[in-house]
């Protein structure tokens, strides 16, 4: 199969798996366990696919159990953001995790903001090409988690004199913000000095100022 076809493939699964999984959660309200579970491997196989698509791409520079860490590390990051919920509830009851009265603190989306500035700075400084692609890692497992959940509360930027929270995001918006999220993020790995071609199929060229 080509490569085009394949990216095509999972960008057309990784939108499935975004309806369905939000379809899901809200037409299973009960038993509460279920529910959660279905939200959470939403969030997690998101993460899993949009860090595969990026870290595929730059196979070439790093080792194979490297490029599986990673991408484990995605997918897994992106499933325990929830934990928060049960740290902030001080309990291991479902019924307190989802009855908070503020945000837990892993939701705050001033970390995902975080994420992307070391991200760049780590390529601008041109550090171990490693090191950009697990910030890009933990950036694409939060920032995937988050915008999922900000269709229904929006994004929550908290911070020393400020606790502010967006209005909910459009939905097309969502889905459209997650397809883009691996083209994002290779462009601007694509930046760093020593990236060699491979053999994928989507060539990203530096961005020119004309
Ligand atoms: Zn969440």
């Amino acid at each position: 199969m080509s490569p085009t076809i394949l990216l095509l493939l999972k960008h057309i699964v990784l939108l499935i798996v975004c309806i369905a999984g939000d379809k899901l959660s809200v037409a299973i309200q009960k038993p509460h366990i279920l529910k959660a579970v279905i939200d959470n491997v939403t969030h997690a196989w998101i993460g899993l696919m949009v860090t595969e698509i990026v870290v595929r791409n730059f196979q070439d520079q790093i080792g194979r159990n490297e490029k599986y860490a990673l991408i484990a590390t995605g997918c897994v990051i992106s499933s325990l953001i929830d934990l928060d919920h049960f740290i902030e509830a001080k309990s291991l009851s479902l019924h307190d995790a989802t009855n908070l009265t503020e945000r837990p603190f892993l939701h705050n989306s001033s970390i995902f903001l975080i994420l992307l500035i070391s991200m760049i700075g780590a390529i601008a400084s041109k550090v171990q090409y490693s090191m950009s692609l697990w910030l890009t890692v933990n950036f694409i497992a939060f920032f995937t988690h988050q915008l999922r959940d900000a269709i229904r509360r929006g994004f929550w930027f908290r911070a020393p004199y400020l606790n502010y929270s967006t209005a909910p995001v459009i939905y097309w918006v969502y889905l459209a913000l997650t397809q883009l999220c691996p083209h994002a993020t290779i462009q601007l790995l694509s930046m760093q000095k020593g990236r060699t071609t491979d053999d994928y199929s989507v060539k990203y060229k530096y961005l020119e100022v004309v």
